[in-house]
């Protein structure tokens, strides 16, 4: 199932290039007052939503996907994730790159652990990206990126599985410079999640898929999830030994080689075998 967020708020059930209005369903969430519970309430419903959805988009008009504003899928990630560093190339590059980033010792993801990104930070396909400095080197990172169905702590590896509810896209924006990573990527704007949620059940394995971003048309980035130092086990594994996951968090699983500039009217293709294609447009901030 492909489930999308549109418009203003709609929820969509995805199939081809048609989005089926299933927003109905949002009216079986149970209602909370303060203090919410953790987590994406549709993520954390998903199963017991999940029939419904596919019985209301039986009779629900379709609409072409192209004629929507696509928000991020995930409307309330109580954390974004991100692993620096986990991909060998990667590695390569940044080290050649010598950036101020990092200086010469780059090293790989078990000696930098992991950042988050800022809720605030979070946008879809249809919002665009916004460069917050004008006079600084924007880079785009394509991922692909994990979002837990079911929280836990301490999840082994062996078990990582039943822990996802599905994947999505993602671009960890990044504004190059002296700050933290969590100042750097956390600009509005620069975690892009689209186009659509894809339940785990279509994806038999995530390690497999193959990733391409081009900018302008132009292919920059071109990895299969293969060459994941830490792969998406691994990763729920990391993360839970120091992170509490809850349902609706996600984990953008890093990025491939070919990290370069992104300017003000540029538009960036993210593709990942399986799991989708979407575009976003870059402007002044
Ligand atoms: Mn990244």
């Amino acid at each position: 199932m492909r489930l999308c967020r549109f418009d203003n708020d709609r929820l969509g059930l995805v199939r081809g290039d048609a989005v089926h209005d299933v927003s109905a369903v949002l009216e079986a969430l149970p209602a909370h007052r303060w203090p919410f519970p953790p987590g994406d309430p549709v993520i954390a419903n998903l199963d017991r939503l999940r029939p419904e959805i596919e019985r209301i988009a039986a009779s629900a008009p379709a609409r072409p996907i192209a004629s929507v504003i696509v928000k991020s899928p995930i409307a309330n990630p109580g954390k974004i994730i991100g692993a620096p560093v986990n991909y060998q190339k990667h590695l390569d590059e940044s080290r050649a790159d010598r950036g101020i980033n990092f200086g010469n010792e780059v090293k790989e993801i078990g000696y930098y652990g992991l950042f988050l990104k800022a809720g605030s930070a979070l946008v879809g396909p249809g919002e665009g990206v916004a460069t917050g400095f004008p006079d600084r080197r924007h880079d785009h990172e394509g991922e692909l990126v994990v979002v837990i169905g079911k929280g836990g702590k301490n999840i082994p590896k062996a078990r990582a599985f039943d822990h996802i509810a599905g994947y999505c896209l993602g671009l960890d924006m990044t504004v190059r410079g002296t700050e933290d990573r969590s100042f750097r990527k956390s600009l509005d704007t620069y975690a892009v999640l689209g186009p659509a949620f894809v339940t785990k059940d279509e994806i038999a394995d995530p390690g497999v898929l193959d990733l391409e971003l081009r900018v302008n048309g132009e292919v920059r980035q071109k990895t299969n999830t293969r060459y994941l130092i830490y792969d998406v086990p691994r990763l729920i594994e990391y993360a839970s030994t120091w992170y509490r996951l809850e349902a609706g968090d996600v984990i953008m699983t890093g990025t491939p080689e070919g990290v370069a500039p992104v300017k003000p009217g540029d538009t960036i293709t993210l593709e990942i075998k399986k799991v989708g294609r979407m575009e976003v447009k870059v402007r002044a901030g």
